[in-house]
């Protein structure tokens, strides 16, 4: 058990009043889990503060070569008052994993989830009612120490900070409009691809400005060599259906093992769906799209769960799915997993984990 030192805070924010207007990251809770790092004391001096800025020195690591790492995952109330969390322990071992990759200490698996389930603890009460909403979880890791110096820091400090968060779909499962970018790539091969780090995004930006520009809500990206294989969305996993058989990108490297994306195929499993991790030429979706055979497209991730795509543009072509609605697959598929996470259905995997004593 990590040893956490708590200090709460004398000043409580008041909270949101209308949980149909709660957004995303525009709200945060009182209290924030900080933990730093340097080579001779390791990860050290665990604690839980009143939410706060921080200072940092103007040549901190993280400020000049973008050292950093981060997690998304939510936790949600059930009709019977229990704090769900979800899959948590995946989110721990992939924190590790892109941790390792950007050269940051990685933090105990045990460790990350005692900080989440200290920090729910404190400020359980900011964890809304509705369903739909939660409150989403945000631990990073940033470069603290200081210096020119190219290469990895000799200081980090791991944060955790909370926001609960609206019902993504409170106007209902709205398909999504996805624009494939076909100049500027994500990762390649050997790249950080698999890694949640804020540097991918931040090479990501001047597509998703373009996307948006042009009225779409997100990009699709090919792989780096061929500029060919769909590989996934901004922030999300895709998957397509066809005959009955969901495709999605492998995991070789350069994509994000999403939890929501591992769920999905152990979902569609159970319900006879059979799952195909491979390549997807672009040429064919927008073919299949063309002539109808593409059933059903959507994406998946902790914040959107499935977002359904309406629409794929490659190039000057645009083809719309299923109507420019939701199909039945990713309907199914929203509500066995928002079944599972709201504790309103069984949960045959365990993949739900209390977060607190009652
Ligand atoms: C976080 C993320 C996902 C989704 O992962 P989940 O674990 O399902 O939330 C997918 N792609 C990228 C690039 C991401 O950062």
């Amino acid at each position: 058990m990590l040893k956490i030192k708590i200090t709460q805070t004398k000043s409580f924010k008041p909270k949101p009043k209308d949980e149909t207007q709660l957004g995303f990251g525009k709200y945060f809770t009182d209290h924030m889990f900080l933990m730093d790092w340097d080579a001779k004391r390791g990860w050290h001096d665990a604690r839980i503060e009143p939410y706060h800025s921080f200072q940092l020195d103007p040549c901190a690591g993280v400020f000049h070569y973008g050292q950093e790492v981060f997690e998304g995952i939510k936790a949600y109330r059930t009709k019977d008052d229990r704090i769900l969390l979800f899959r948590p322990w995946d989110n721990a071992e992939r924190f590790q994993k892109s941790a390792e990759r950007m050269c940051i200490p990685p933090v105990l698996q045990s460790d990350f989830i005692d900080g989440i389930k200290a920090l729910i603890q404190i400020d359980r009460d900011w964890i809304p009612h509705r369903f739909g909403t939660s409150l989403y979880l945000r631990p990073f890791i940033i470069a603290t120490g200081t210096g020119f110096g190219a290469k990895a820091s000799s200081a980090y400090r791991f944060v955790i900070i909370a926001s609960p968060s609206g019902c993504y779909y409170e106007n209902g499962l709205e398909p999504i409009k996805v624009y494939v970018e076909d100049k500027y790539i994500r990762t390649a091969p050997g790249l950080a691809g698999y890694a949640k780090c804020g540097g991918n995004y931040a090479a990501s930006m001047k597509s998703m400005a373009k996307a948006n520009q042009l009225g779409y809500d997100q990009v699709l990206w090919l792989d780096g060599i061929h500029h060919r294989y769909v590989e996934e969305a901004g922030s999300m996993n895709v998957f397509f259906l066809k005959d009955n058989v969901l495709y999605t990108a492998p995991c070789e490297g350069t994509i994000l093992d999403g939890v929501v994306r591992r769920s999905v195929i152990t979902l569609a499993k159970e319900q006879g769906i059979e799952t195909k991790e491979m390549h997807i030429d672009i040429d064919d979706v927008m073919k299949d799209g063309k002539d109808g055979s593409l059933q059903e497209c959507f994406g998946t991730s902790t914040a959107a769960l499935i977002a359904p795509i309406g629409e794929l543009r490659y190039h000057d072509e645009s083809v719309v799915i299923s109507q420019g609605r939701i199909g039945p697959v990713s309907q199914m598929l929203y509500g066995r997993l928002s079944g599972i996470q709201w504790g309103r259905e069984e949960d045959p995997y365990h993949w739900t984990v209390e977060a607190v004593k009652k």
